[in-house]
């Protein structure tokens, strides 16, 4: 068979740059399609080193013409900072970039993944979270371009399976973390270790009680790699995450006493709409892809502040701005 052509929207970003890498690693031709709104340049710049890589400055929300076999639909800003900074932008990328790159999908007869999310869950009132529940979202908050414009690409990919029989697959993903995220993304672990190790308060939003489930980007790119593979039929979403469920205020404590960190903890007010929970349900994707985490916590995250210790100048509390 001749080289298998992969597409990754949103391949500048975090865990668009792993997949790359990954793909690459695999043997695979790889074109890393982003609109570097969240992407870094640096990304690229270690991606380009590999001949196999194509990297097109292109926004998903206009139309592409491309040869491909598979396609991994991963552009959207995932940090909620990034995602309310331009909402219509959100729902935009979300509804015309996933309708685009299905289009794209279907004049090339590619396998298409879908990097849809936990937030589609929104609060939810079922816990933990199996693919079967039906979610508890707000249409009308600051969070809503980002769960809803999901959902809505969602309803767009299994669609396009009914009516175009393409060859789709959802996979929700929970919260990612790892080295390659950006200092100032504005998710929690980055931001709990830049500021321990920067000697900060750490910052936690609301009494801390809320919970969520941190899964290592190795991991999550492992489970995305079996399933664009599975050639078994896997029918409707699946969920990757780690279903290790931690509170966030543990979470502060533990970056603190990991980076050895003089830091305090300090208490901001809560988010709007922030979700008090969250935790997958991971049955389908062991029985389907024999998958589940391998990485702990404790692991990704000595992993993750080993990477941030040695970009940043680390500075004395009273340094800085
Ligand atoms: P990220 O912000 O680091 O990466 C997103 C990438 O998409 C960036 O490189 C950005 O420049 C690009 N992009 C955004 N809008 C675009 C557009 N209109 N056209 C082309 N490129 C565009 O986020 P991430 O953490 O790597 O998330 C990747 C995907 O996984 C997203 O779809 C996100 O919704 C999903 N996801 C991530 C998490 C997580 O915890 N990391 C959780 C759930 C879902
Ligand atoms: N959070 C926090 N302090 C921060 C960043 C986030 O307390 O500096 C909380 C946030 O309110 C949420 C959780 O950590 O309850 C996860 O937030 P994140 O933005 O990483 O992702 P989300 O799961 O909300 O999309």
């Amino acid at each position: 068979m001749n080289q298998v052509i992969t597409l990754v929207t949103g391949g500048a970003g975090f865990i668009g740059f792993h997949l790359c890498r990954r793909l690459l690693d695999e043997g695979d031709a790889v074109i890393c399609l982003d609109d570097m709104s969240t992407g870094t340049q640096e990304h690229v710049d270690r991606l380009a080193v590999h001949r196999n890589l194509r990297f097109i400055r292109h926004d998903v929300t206009r139309p592409i013409n491309l040869h491909v076999h598979r396609i991994f639909n991963l552009a959207c800003p995932a940090s909620p900072a990034a995602y309310e900074a331009d909402p219509i932008k959100t729902t935009l990328t979300n509804v015309l970039g996933t309708r685009n790159m299905l289009e794209l999908a279907r004049s090339n007869g590619a396998r298409f993944v879908q990097a849809s999310t936990s937030e589609v869950y929104g609060d939810p009132e079922v816990h933990p979270q199996p693919e079967g529940y039906r979610g508890n979202v707000s249409t009308t908050g600051p969070r809503s371009c980002y769960d809803e414009g999901k959902r809505c690409a969602e309803s767009l990919v299994f669609d396009y399976e009914r009516v175009h029989r393409l060859n789709v697959r959802v996979a929700r993903i929970f919260n990612t973390y790892g080295p390659g995220m950006r200092e100032d993304d504005g998710r929690v672990v980055s931001n709990f270790v830049v500021q321990a190790l920067r000697g900060r308060d750490l910052t936690v939003y609301g009494d801390g009680s809320n919970t969520r489930s941190m899964c290592y980007v190795d991991d999550m790119v492992e489970g995305l790699a079996r399933l664009m593979k599975a050639d078994s039929p896997v029918a409707g979403p699946i969920n990757l995450g780690n279903p290790r469920e931690i509170s966030i205020l543990d979470l502060a404590r533990m970056v603190s006493t990991m980076v050895g960190s003089a830091s305090t903890i300090v208490h901001l007010p809560a988010v709007v709409d922030d979700p008090r929970v969250r935790c997958p349900d991971i049955t389908r994707a062991k029985a389907k892809l024999d998958w589940e985490p391998r990485i702990a916590l404790e692991e990704g995250l000595r992993r993750t502040i080993g990477f941030f210790a040695e970009r940043l100048v680390v500075q004395s509390p009273s340094a800085g701005p």
